[in-house]
């Protein structure tokens, strides 16, 4: 009688702590759980391989009956919340760590022999009994978790009740698993034919106790089956991840989400910068104004959603047409900037084939190609400060705009052409055709 409340009060322990660890996963992650499984496995087969009690009815291993029953039954938890995918990783897990374990227990073995000390005798033929009997549970384990996901699917359709669905499947797994479990126990520690009947009506019984167990979980601490983010763990490891947020929140600063190129801020944080770097270098500057044309018409006749795709197209084919060094960034609503230090001339054929590219390439949620017009300013970067780069650079795409549009005009007074204050703030010099 003593025995059977023991294993009652491990069996409401052992559920206890699994499930409360589990519930909390959407806080401290699935990790801690399967840390956790991983960790009974070890005790479990230990006491399975070498502690057992006398019942009325056979010689039984609180291991098998209890440890091996619940981690079932927790599997099978993992399985009805999760997915055959989050339950494939401890059991990957298991078997992976019980070969490494035989694996360096047989290394230490051949390698070197035990410094000779008082009480201190490692008992390696435990280490391999135990990696074998672990790598054959986990075996076994791999066989029971497919068989019992089949089961539990195939009488899903036709047994209604939560726990008479979940004992049937846990009680034929078992049944199964107690069979292949002890042949190996058998063979490997003797383990005697007594030991084979205790234990599986230990472990049918055991299969009453954690359907229950199950069932109640399912109904009254976890109902729902869309994953609910709870609030965070509050603990030491919670503010550790803080690095990891910091990380995803300093990739995210300065990009632009729709387009993924740098963003406004970005721009103004490093133009002024790029320009005093190559202003040291006594190189030339170059900023390229980018405005696609018609724009609104697209968003009134085709809507918002389109308009973005082709604000998103755009952005993709000026940033494969950029030379390396250059930036680009997305200036506001349909207007890009592409800043680099290019002559007159390098800057002049990339403009252009940034605008011919655009205008060749159709939009395939438009049906057809967008065009752009681009205002390109070049100075020798020690004789201009940015924010006149800038007005320069936007006079120039004024000017293409009203010069036709799909063109690209240069800023008048850049470098290699005569510095006319007074005269026209931008020329057109490649009308498109
Ligand atoms: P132009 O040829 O003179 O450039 O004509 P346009 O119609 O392109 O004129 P303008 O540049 O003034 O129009 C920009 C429009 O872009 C206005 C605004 O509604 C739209 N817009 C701005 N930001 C976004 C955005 O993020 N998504 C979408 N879909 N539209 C935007
Ligand atoms: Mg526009
Ligand atoms: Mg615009």
């Amino acid at each position: 009688m003593f025995g059977f409340f023991a294993l009652l009060v491990q069996g409401i322990i052992y559920f206890a702590l699994m499930g409360t660890v589990f519930r909390a996963r959407h806080s401290v992650g699935l990790g801690v759980f399967f840390c956790l499984l991983g960790t009974m496995h070890f005790l479990e087969t230990y006491l399975a391989a070498t502690f057992f009690i006398e019942l009325p009815f056979g010689l039984i291993s609180p291991g098998s009956t209890v440890m091996f029953t619940g981690k079932l039954a927790v599997f099978l938890l993992l399985y009805i919340k999760e997915d055959a995918e989050a339950m494939r990783q401890p059991i990957y897990g298991l078997l992976s760590g019980n070969v490494l374990m035989i694996a360096l227990g047989l290394i230490l073995r051949l390698s070197s022999s035990p410094a000779n000390l008082p009480g201190y005798n490692p008992d390696l033929g435990f280490i391999d009994q135990m990696g074998l009997l672990m790598v054959w549970g986990t075996v076994v384990l791999y066989i029971d978790l497919i068989a019992m996901i089949i089961l539990y699917e195939r009488l899903g359709k036709h047994v209604r009740n939560t726990f008479l669905l979940i004992f049937i499947s846990l009680a034929l797994v078992l049944s199964f698993d107690q069979a292949a479990f002890w042949a190996g126990l058998h063979i490997l520690t003797g383990v005697p034919a007594t030991a084979f009947y205790g234990g599986w009506i230990a472990k049918i019984g055991a299969a009453v106790f954690f359907a229950a167990a199950l069932a109640f979980y399912l109904r009254f601490v976890e109902r729902s089956t869309l994953p609910v983010r709870a609030r965070g763990a509050v603990d030491v490891f919670d503010r550790l991840t803080y690095r990891h947020r910091y990380e995803i929140l300093v990739e995210q600063v300065g990009k632009d989400a729709l387009t993924g190129l740098q963003d406004r801020g970005a721009f103004d944080g490093q133009g002024p910068a790029m320009l005093q770097a190559a202003a040291r270098f006594d190189r030339p500057i170059s900023l390229l104004m980018i405005d696609i044309d018609h724009f609104k018409a697209i968003n009134d006749s085709h809507g918002h959603v389109v308009g973005d795709g082709v604000i998103r197209d755009v952005a993709g084919m000026i940033a494969a047409e950029k030379r390396e060094g250059d930036q680009v960034f997305r200036y506001g609503g349909e207007e890009f900037a592409l800043l680099g230090t290019e002559t007159p001339d390098g800057a002049m054929a990339l403009a252009e084939r940034i605008r011919t590219r655009v205008a060749a390439s159709e939009i395939s949620d438009l049906g057809h190609a967008v065009t752009i017009s681009i205002g390109m300013a070049t100075f020798p970067a020690r004789s201009i400060s940015f924010r006149n780069l800038l007005i320069r650079a936007d006079a120039a795409l004024y000017a293409a705009k009203i010069g036709g549009r799909n063109r690209v005009a240069v800023a008048s007074g850049g470098e290699g052409r005569p510095d006319s204050e007074k005269g026209p703030a931008a020329e057109i010099v490649r009308p498109s055709v």
